[in-house]
């Protein structure tokens, strides 16, 4: 029985991943799902945040945004507005994008502008945040960034 599948993940600018893999753990806007080698197929959009696959018994992470999961028996294709591996994000700019959202919350309250744009926004920025830092502390890289 096949022990392996392709992971890929894309964006609009990139090809951000294409590993073997030995499984794929995401939350879809249906829940969590794990899809092994020889999964049936199902396609779905996915939360904000990192998810994780394992390659050789150890799990990895890998931070998504506006993403869709196109899971077939020998493949998992995540199509995504945005993606990052933990050592591509820059983390002054999560925090800088973290700031500005929550200056814009703050604001936003009061003017009613855009609440759920700059509630998105520092949703990402924490969930980027969360996944850089957790891969810069030794012995704790696999900390999921949700
Ligand atoms: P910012 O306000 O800093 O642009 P954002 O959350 O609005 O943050 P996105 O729209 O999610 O940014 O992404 C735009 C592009 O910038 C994507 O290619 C994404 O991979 C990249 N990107 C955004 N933030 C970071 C980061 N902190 N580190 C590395 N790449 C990032």
């Amino acid at each position: 029985m096949a022990r392996t599948f392709t992971l890929e993940i894309v964006t609009p600018d990139r090809l951000v991943l294409s590993k073997t893999v030995e499984s794929v753990t995401a939350v879809g806007v249906a829940g969590e799902f794990t899809a092994l080698p020889l999964h049936v197929p199902f396609l779905t959009a996915l939360t904000v945040g990192s998810f994780s696959y394992r390659v050789a018994g150890k799990p990895e992470y890998v931070f998504v945004s506006g993403g869709f999961a196109d899971v077939t028996p020998t493949k998992v294709l995540i199509l995504a507005e945005a993606a990052e591996l933990p050592e591509e994000i820059d983390l002054d700019r999560a925090r800088k994008a973290r700031e500005r959202a929550e200056a814009r919350l703050v604001t936003e309250r009061r003017e009613a502008v855009d609440f759920a744009r700059a509630k998105a926004a520092l949703q990402r920025a924490m969930a980027r945040m969360k996944l850089r830092q957790g891969a810069q502390l030794p012995g704790s890289a696999h900390i999921p960034a949700r």
